[in-house]
């Protein structure tokens, strides 16, 4: 006989994940290797290393262990704040009639708001291990900036945050969050970098972009003594951290004997969504099981949906690593939609890889409707969501709906990556019908798309 499913189901804290799942070394044809941009030659570890800590060097460049172990110091920080909720959305499926089972994997239940800090306290640990002085890194909406405060806080690291200027203005609490932990937070672009006083040169008054974030915070590690750059998106070795947010969520469903049929999560770099499909995407590779994985991703910055499968920077300052992703191109800077942790112009290789195998979906949403979904689901599920999240939240309710015309009894699982407590005036803005939705056109694509780099 099934057990009934409580509204949350909890694991504790022995149930917690011992290893990371590496979803690279589950696929037979793997993602194409990281490029140096003056060779074109894959890039090495020791190139790898003037910029990020060598172990950190070493998951990236790994494609063939399955499993990583997660460091007991590592084990012991997750311990206070997971494993996290799974959630069954009781009041959600009431509300909308649907027959849908729905689940939700909450990450928001942590002071920096989001899953963010599952690979951030990883990344500095490996950072202190390595006898490290500190790390810079970027942050969009501010949501990794947080969650590389607290965890450099927690190791004792210092901690330099070049925050993309349209979210440093729009969002000073964050910034305070930030230095209550002892960061020190930066708008970007800015003037304390060469590539920042270029960015400011050729696009006076221009908002900011992830990417040219993060040439600011490569700079100014390559140029200290004793720093190195982490990231918090877009990479292997963040999806492979992240990737405890999917065993946490499939040990949870099989206590209650419960198989998915779709899994969706938001995607700005991937990382999210990597992490949630990880478990659930190997069991497909190996032929275990058979699911349908949906990618959101805003219709302003709709890089799975309508960007190009071809080698571009990571960044905007193009002093990173070339990756083949889906991309609009590096010198994309997407309209300042309120989603900052989706205006990304690229994905992840792994997620861009097996969206062109066919095994993930892809689809672009536009902002109002993710915002209706937003208010709807705090409405009826009492959480206030971030609107990254709530990407995820419109795919799901319109699963469901879908289940409400054809009367299929679906399980559908997402992610819910955070809380939307510092994006209020997001929020004000849709209220008061001051929302708009900008799509980029074909030629505003192709202004990007045509200065990629000839590889
Ligand atoms: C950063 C962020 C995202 C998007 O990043 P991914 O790397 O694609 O997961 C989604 N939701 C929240 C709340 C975030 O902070």
């Amino acid at each position: 006989m099934k057990k009934d499913i409580p509204y949350k189901i909890y694991l504790d804290e022995t149930e917690l994940p011992q290893s990371w799942l590496n979803l690279r070394a589950f696929m037979k044809q793997k993602p194409a290797p990281l490029l140096n941009p003056d060779t074109l030659q894959p890039v090495t570890k020791e190139e790898l290393s003037h910029v990020f800590c060598e172990e950190l060097v070493d998951q990236e460049l790994d494609e063939t262990s399955k499993f990583i172990p997660i460091p007991d110091e590592v084990r012991n920080f997750y311990k206070m704040y997971r494993p996290s909720p799974l959630v069954r959305a009781y009041c959600l499926e009431k509300a909308l009639g649907t027959p849908a089972h729905i689940y939700y994997k909450f990450e928001g239940n942590n002071t920096s708001g989001s899953h963010k800090l599952n690979s951030a306290i990883a990344q500095a640990y490996y950072a202190k291990k390595q006898g490290l002085k500190g790390v810079t890194t970027e942050t969009g909406a501010g949501q990794w900036g947080t969650a590389l405060s607290m965890a450099c806080s927690y190791f004792g690291l210092d901690c330099k945050v070049f925050m993309v200027k349209v979210s440093y203005e729009q969002k000073p609490f964050r910034r305070e969050v930030m230095r209550t932990y002892g960061a020190d937070v930066t708008p970007s672009p800015s003037t304390t970098t060469a590539i920042g006083r270029k960015i400011l040169e050729e696009f006076p008054g221009t908002n900011g972009s992830l990417g040219c974030a993060i040439s600011e915070a490569v700079e100014a590690a390559t140029s200290r003594e004793g720093y190195r750059y982490v990231l918090g998106s877009v990479l292997n070795q963040v999806l492979l951290h992240q990737s405890v947010i999917g065993l946490e969520t499939k040990t949870a469903l099989e206590k209650y004997d419960v198989t998915p049929d779709i899994i969706i999560g938001c995607a700005g770099g991937g990382s999210n969504l990597g992490g949630l499909i990880a478990p659930f995407m190997a069991d497909q590779l190996e032929g275990k099981a058979n699911y349908r994985f949906i990618a959101v991703e805003p219709a302003s910055c709709p890089s799975l949906t309508r960007g190009k499968y071809a080698y571009d920077f990571c960044d905007t300052g193009r002093v990173c690593p070339l990756a083949k992703m889906y991309t609009l191109g590096s010198s994309f800077i997407p309209s300042p939609n309120h989603a900052g942790g989706l205006r990304y112009h690229g994905m992840t290789t792994t997620l861009s890889e097996l969206h062109a195998q066919g095994l993930l979906e892809a689809r672009a949403v536009e902002q109002t409707k993710v915002f209706e979904a937003a208010e709807y689901f705090a409405r009826v599920e009492g959480i206030l969501p971030a609107p990254e999240s709530s990407h995820a939240i419109r795919a799901a309710i319109d699963e469901a709906l879908k289940c409400k015309e054809s009367g299929e009894k679906k399980t559908i699982v997402f992610g819910l990556t955070g809380t939307g407590y510092f994006d209020m005036m997001s929020y004000e803005k849709f209220h008061d019908g001051k929302m708009s939705d900008y799509i980029p056109t074909d030629e505003d694509l192709q202004v990007s798309l045509s200065k990629l780099p000839k590889v």
